[in-house]
This record gives C-alpha cells, structure tokens and sequence, in this order.
C-alpha cells in the first residue's frame, strides 16, 4: 500500500502537491487568508452543506464577526439569525460557545494542539485536524468526507467509512501519508480537492487523476464502488401542526427552546398534528377562526422526518388584545419589519402563504 512504502509515499505527496498547484482551488474565501479562525468557521458551515451554498453565508459572517472575540461578545439571537437557512443549528450555537471559551482561555486566538481543540465545543476530529493543518500549517491529518473517499479508495476499502474500525484505518493512512512542513499543508488541500474535483463520488476521473498510478480501486475496477454505502435505515415519520397565527398584518411567532431542533430560532407556533389548532391558538392568547389549510411540507432531519401542516388562523374579536403575548411569543409585522432568523422550511411556509421572507 502507497503509505506503507516510504519510495511510493514521497512519490504520491510530490504528485498530488504538484497536481493541487496546478488543478487545485486556490480562490475560495476562507483561503484568503487561511487563518486558523476562517478555517474554523469554514469546515463548520461545509458539514453537510454544499461549498456554493456555503459561500455567501461565510462572507457574511466574517464581514459581522471578523475576529473570534467579535463572535464571543454577540448575541446568540444574531448569530443564529445569520445562519438560519444553513440548518443543523446546533453547529452555531457551539461555534458561540467555542469562541467564549476561546476568548477567555486562549486570548482570543485558536489553540493549536489536537486536545486544546478538542475540548472546545463542536470541534470533533476532523475540524481540529482541518484547523490544525490548513489553518496552522502544522503536519496534521485531516479526513473530511472528501478525503475519506480518496483514501477508502486508494486502499480499496470496501466498507463505510462511519464504521470505527475503518474510521481508525482511514486516520491510520491520512496520519502515515501527510508530510512534514512546509509542504503538509498543500497535500492536505490537495487531498480535498482530489475528492472535491476528481474523485467525486459516482463519477470519479481516473484517467485525469495524480494518484491513479497508486490506487487500489481503479486497479480493482468500479472505483466508484467504494467506499461501501452507510447502511440503508428507515427513519421514523414524526407529524406535526404549524400554526400561521395572523391579525390585520400581523403574524405570531414563536422563540423554540435553546436546544433541540431549530433551538433558539423563531418559527410558527405548533402543537400535535391532530389536535384542534383552534384550541392550540386560545392557549396562546389568541382567539381565533380557522382561515384554510397550507400545503403539507416534509423535512428531512439526520434522524427523522417531519411532515408539517400548517394551519391557517385568523385572530378574532375586537378590539384587538392589549395584553402582550406570553414570554417566548411575539406579534411580527412582516410587511414593516425583517423577521428574525427562520428555518428554511418555516421560511419556504411563508412564502407560500404570501409574505416577505428576504
Ligand atoms: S484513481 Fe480514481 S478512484 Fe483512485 S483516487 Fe484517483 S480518481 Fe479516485
């Protein structure tokens, strides 16, 4: 195997550094410059997000945030709202922790050892190895999704990579392949490029590949089949009903609970899917008559699906209650005013009912 071999090793670090100068990306945003803190941020908002969808969101959070003390002193309501629409809001409530913990324990910089990163919240392995490597310099392995593949099929491994034991292989090689300084830094951006631009998942190009030469799979046929695929499961359907609460223009919304899914963002208020939204409404302090039903929507999540149906309220009654509705709600004026971060599905409901989502 080529990282077993030290000839075959130096041979593959020299043509893919040479392949990455080349053929590699050199123009993304948070390669200009690639500190460890865009780096960081970075590798956080690609996981499980594609990089043209990432783009956008990671200028805009540097132009807010453009050093980590920035991030640590903002309210935690603005930093979700600038990432509502990336999903998986758990990545952003960490990514806040981290950056108050930074501040208080590292002056405001990124550590650089594998265990400091580690105990910082939301930085696994694989985004310590990316700071680590990308953004320090340092000859540290990383394995992205990416660099999985690349690996899994350089060794012909046939299983899935979220195995731990192919895990601990694949980490075994990306640690045995990296070079020393000063050229770690170019393989490793290489590797991820390899698997961004060539070896991509069903198609790869070995015939335009540097590393064709070493790779078991292409030898074996059918790169294309590793590595294995997760094993299929079924996830379970959970229903729920949204509630589109509206009065003269105004919309009620709902803070969610910190944590759990879409914690902290605003959305629709909600309650079983058979319960009567009517009766739902008046536990919130709204009287109202129903005004038709939305189109059903699906969302995926990593471990269920969600079927929402949203019903539409009209509030009734005059005059119009003075009361201010209970901690956690508030009345919106969408026509007036930007609403605060939503979940893309919640954001997608209210476009379909009409209003302004930005
Ligand atoms: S030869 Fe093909 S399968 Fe092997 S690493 Fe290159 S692109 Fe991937």
């Amino acid at each position: 195997m080529p990282w077993q071999d030290p000839e075959q090793r130096r041979a593959l670090q020299a043509r893919l550094i040479a392949w990455q100068e080349q053929h590699g990306r050199h123009g993304l945003p948070w390669q200009q410059p690639a500190t460890p803190y865009r780096v960081w941020i970075s590798e956080v908002m690609l996981q499980q997000t594609r990089v043209e969808t990432v783009i956008p969101y990671f200028q805009r959070f540097m132009a807010r945030y453009p050093a980590i003390p920035d991030l640590a002193e903002a309210g935690l309501d603005d930093v979700l709202a600038l990432w509502a629409g990336l999903g998986y809001y758990a990545r952003a409530r960490n990514l806040h922790a981290a950056a108050q913990a930074v501040t208080a324990e590292h002056g405001g910089e990124l550590p650089a050892t594998l265990a400091a990163l580690q105990a910082l919240p939301g930085i696994g392995p694989s985004t310590a190895g990316a700071i680590r490597s990308l953004g320090h310099g340092l000859p540290a392995p990383i394995l992205d999704g990416n660099v999985k593949r690349v690996l899994a099929r350089l060794a012909a491994i046939p299983e899935w990579p979220g195995r731990s034991p192919v895990a601990r292989r694949l980490w075994a090689m990306a640690e045995a392949l990296v070079p020393d300084e000063p050229r770690c830094r170019a393989f490793n951006q290489g590797l991820m490029d390899l698997g961004a631009l060539v070896c991509t998942p069903r198609a790869p190009a070995c015939d335009d590949c540097p590393l064709a030469f070493a790779c078991a799979a292409r030898a074996a046929g059918a790169p294309e089949a590793y590595p294995g695929a997760r094993p299929s499961r079924q996830r379970p359907q959970r229903q729920v009903r949204l509630l589109l609460i509206e009065d003269d223009g105004r919309l009620l919304l709902e803070q969610r609970p910190p944590t759990g899914i879409w914690g902290g963002l605003w959305s629709l208020p909600e309650c079983p899917a058979d319960d009567d939204p009517v009766a739902r409404a008046r536990t919130l302090g709204a009287a109202c008559e129903p005004a038709g039903e939305l189109a059903p929507r699906q969302h995926a999540f990593t471990h269920f699906e969600l079927l929402m149906r949203p019903s539409r309220l009209r509030r009734v009654g005059t005059p119009p209650e003075a009361r201010e509705p209970a901690a956690g709600l508030r009345w919106f004026q969408p026509d007036r005013e930007a609403l605060p971060g939503l979940p893309a599905p919640i954001r997608r409901i209210l476009a379909e009912a009409g209003y302004p989502t930005g």
